[in-house]
């Protein structure tokens, strides 16, 4: 077959894979990122003493056997933690349950705890509008009015009648811990049950890893050098400044590094980003991105939690999702370490978010924080109102039209948001080619 010249722009983990799935064909491959490094939404950052993540932080088997050896046929069990279990909590109603990522409903009031019971066992998971309409009918409308619509308010900004049902998959929102352990066994023989129910005890899932040194981050070094053994160019610190297209066909990048030819385009970042440069002109409304703030700490003390992140969902804090590093086996020079992720317009101090983890009881009164930063998460997460997700894919199937011989992926693919499932449809588009 003949060796074809494919670019792929962007090396966020779906780009990385994707050149690496081209270069085991034989085709020769150049990987075009804007930042310094490589890794997207999957990188840490080094304060000289310990690692910390920057988005996507554990990473989970995908599933498809080329996929998974791909990305961790090769690590070694002394520089990775592997483990089918990872213990996850939530903190909700002022308390920490260590059990589990999902709310506990039991946390409400007698009586409208026992009206949630009666409207779950009702749940239609077929109706999804926009996102109040998603968890009215999968929990119920206490479940709904008493617990997720001020949760969506704290991370969303936005009332949930504005926003597309998607987002009621994101931040472990997807189940909830109802029942008890009995009657949750029991009604997860059911499909519609088991979509929805959280467990109340760790169980086993698939295999996850996650570096002991280097964070995240790590794992992304060792997947660049593996490209590059395989022949992917990676070029980081490159602006593409034009496009050359022939019927619908990119042929020319010009970069602020050089101009490369090619046969075929792998596009991982959005799609609006190749319309301006094809100056495709179209009216669309622009996409709003959550403010994504990191809050870093490191104290003399372990935290006080064996999980290994937490979902705050107590609307009262500013505080997201909490990862403890040292329950992720990672060595660290300055102590024990953790990051707190904060959606909001307004930007906490990080004493006020100091305050919370104590109030939250993971840190002592004895122990002493020897370092603190924040750090923004550039274009965090997605507000989806229903009025964009509807622009957007009109506009998007209209994009992806204009070139032939495109590939989108990643970020510019229809709906995959998880990683896994950018994964799975990068490598199941090349694949099938
Ligand atoms: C704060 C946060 C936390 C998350 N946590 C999780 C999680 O726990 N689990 C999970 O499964 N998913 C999580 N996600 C989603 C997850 O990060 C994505 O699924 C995954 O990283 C997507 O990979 P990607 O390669 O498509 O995009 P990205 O990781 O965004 O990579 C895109 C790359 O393209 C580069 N780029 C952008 N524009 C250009 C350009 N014009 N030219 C060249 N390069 C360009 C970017 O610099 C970047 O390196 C999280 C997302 C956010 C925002």
């Amino acid at each position: 077959m003949k060796k074809e010249k494919v670019i792929v722009v962007g090396a966020g983990i779906a780009g990385i894979a994707a050149s690496y799935f081209e270069a085991i064909k034989g085709n020769e491959v150049q990987l075009i990122e804007t930042d310094s490094v490589p890794g997207g939404l999957l990188k840490s950052d080094f304060n000289g003493k310990t690692y910390f993540d920057y988005g996507t932080h554990i990473l989970p088997e995908v599933q498809v056997e080329e996929i998974d050896k791909f990305l961790f046929g090769d690590l070694t069990d002394e520089d990775y933690l592997k483990t089918k279990l990872i213990s996850a909590g939530n903190f909700y109603n002022n308390r920490l349950n260590e059990k589990s990522c999902y709310v506990d409903i039991s946390e409400l009031s007698d009586e409208l705890y026992k009206n949630s019971c009666l409207e779950l066992l009702e749940s239609d998971d077929s109706k999804r509008e926009n996102l109040s309409d998603f968890f009215i009918h999968r929990y119920g409308k206490t479940i709904y009015e008493y617990i997720f619509k001020e949760v969506i308010i704290k991370y969303m900004g936005e009332d949930p009648q504005n926003l597309d049902y998607s987002i009621g998959y994101f931040f472990d929102m997807s189940r909830v811990l109802a029942f008890d352990q009995k009657i949750v066994d029991n009604l997860n023989q059911l499909d519609l049950y088991n979509k929805i129910l959280g467990h109340h005890k760790r169980t086993e899932g698939v295999m996850k890893y996650y570096p002991k040194v280097g964070g995240v981050g790590a794992l992304i070094n060792h997947l660049v050098e593996k490209i590059s053994k395989v022949g992917v160019h990676v070029m980081t610190g490159t602006t593409i400044k034009d496009l050359e297209v022939n019927n619908k066909n990119i042929s020319k990048l010009i970069t602020d590094n050089g101009c490369y030819e090619c046969d075929r385009c792998i596009w991982s970042v959005p799609l609006i980003f190749l319309a301006n440069l094809a100056k495709i002109q179209r009216k669309s409304i622009r996409p709003i991105f959550r403010k994504t703030m990191l809050y870093d700490f490191s104290f003399n003390k372990p935290l006080n939690t064996d999980c290994c992140f937490i979902n705050v969902y107590e609307p009262s804090m500013q505080s997201g999702r909490i990862t403890v590093y040292q329950n992720l086996g990672a060595k660290d020079e300055s102590g024990f370490s953790c990051t707190v992720e904060v959606l909001s317009d307004e930007v906490p101090t990080d004493e006020e978010i100091l305050n919370e983890l104590m109030k939250m009881n993971l840190i002592d009164g004895q122990a002493t924080c020897c370092f603190k930063q924040t750090r923004e998460v550039k274009n965090g997460f997605p507000v989806l109102t229903t009025d964009y997700v509807q622009s957007s894919k009109e506009n998007n199937h209209y994009y992806r039209d204009q070139f032939e011989n495109v590939m989108f992926i990643g970020k510019a693919s229809e709906d995959a948001f998880f990683m896994t499932d950018v994964l799975r449809d990068a490598y199941m588009k090349i694949i099938s080619l």
